[in-house]
């Protein structure tokens, strides 16, 4: 098992956040972390990265627990695609890269050729490697995003965990993104951890034939867990956002079966 979370407990003060969560995420697997505003995603990433250590309960990142992990150890196990990032230097993206790389703690002077190369094939990965020399501030949003999942890559670890990485994202740029995403947990085996907005994410990657969970929040009370189609029911987005919805079977040209969410209303309307 690449994440293993036990029982987590958490609370900024008094008031309880995450209660009692226990997830897995293994090789390959993809978990979309959902809930409203508010309901803890960012905490429980940034509790699993070992940012926030008072939690009670466990993290095992690979077989060994968070809280005992140097940073580089922790950096090898895990990148992290931040939700949003300002770069306050006109970097070129293959230097915004080779962070990544740093984070490894493999850099100690001057990067060499095989750092580089990770970058480089990292870059390749996202469909950017023609924009290795372009300043990372000249970026739409689309690329930025793209710029830093490959920063990600460059680490080479077995779990990736992003934070709404999609929530600026186009139409087209958010397709693109989950795609890459998809192929790099079903051909690299990589295992994803990513906190969505977008409710429909899970059903997207199900119908990719990918193992994908999704794992409902709520702030102070227990959080769901599930397959898409067990999760994210009519029922449950009623109770959680006070949204009625419809739960659709759709298909795509190919016959391909695929479940989407359409939104009739709010609560108040019924
Ligand atoms: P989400 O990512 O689901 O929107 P967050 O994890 O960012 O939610 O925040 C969950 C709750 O914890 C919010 O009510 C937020 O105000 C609160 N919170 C987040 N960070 C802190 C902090 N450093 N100190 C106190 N409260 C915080
Ligand atoms: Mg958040």
């Amino acid at each position: 098992m690449i994440l293993e979370i036990r029982s987590l407990t958490f609370s900024f003060g008094d008031a309880p956040l995450l209660n009692d969560l226990s997830l897995t995420v293994d090789r390959g697997e993809i978990v979309c972390l959902l809930g409203p505003n508010g309901s803890g995603k960012s905490t429980l990433l940034d509790c699993t990265l070992g940012f926030h250590r008072s939690f009670s309960g466990s993290v095992t990142l690979c077989g060994k627990n968070v809280l005992s992990c140097s940073r580089a150890e922790l950096a090898r196990q895990a990148a992290y695609v931040p939700q949003s990032h300002t770069p306050a230097f006109p970097y070129t993206v293959r230097e915004v890269v080779l962070m990544g790389r740093t984070a490894q703690g493999g850099l100690f002077g001057a990067p060499g050729k095989a750092d580089y190369e990770h970058c480089d094939a990292a870059l390749e990965r996202v469909g950017l490697a023609s924009f290795a020399e372009r300043p990372y501030t000249s970026l739409s949003g689309g690329e930025l995003k793209l710029v830093l999942l490959a920063r990600a890559l460059a680490q080479q670890t077995p779990l990736i965990v992003l934070d709404e990485p999609t929530s600026s994202l186009d139409f087209k740029n958010e397709l693109m993104f989950l795609d890459t995403l998809a192929d790099l947990a079903k051909n690299d085996g990589l295992a994803v951890l990513m906190a969505t907005h977008a409710l429909n994410h899970p059903f997207y990657f199900e119908s990719k034939g990918l193992p994908v969970r999704a794992v409902m929040l709520r702030k102070g009370q227990s959080a769901r867990c599930g397959t898409p189609g067990a999760l994210l029911t009519a029922q449950t987005l009623l109770e959680v956002y006070g949204v009625r919805a419809a739960i659709l079977d759709v298909a795509d040209e190919a016959g391909t079966p695929a479940k989407t969410i359409a939104v009739l209303g709010s609560e108040q309307r019924m």
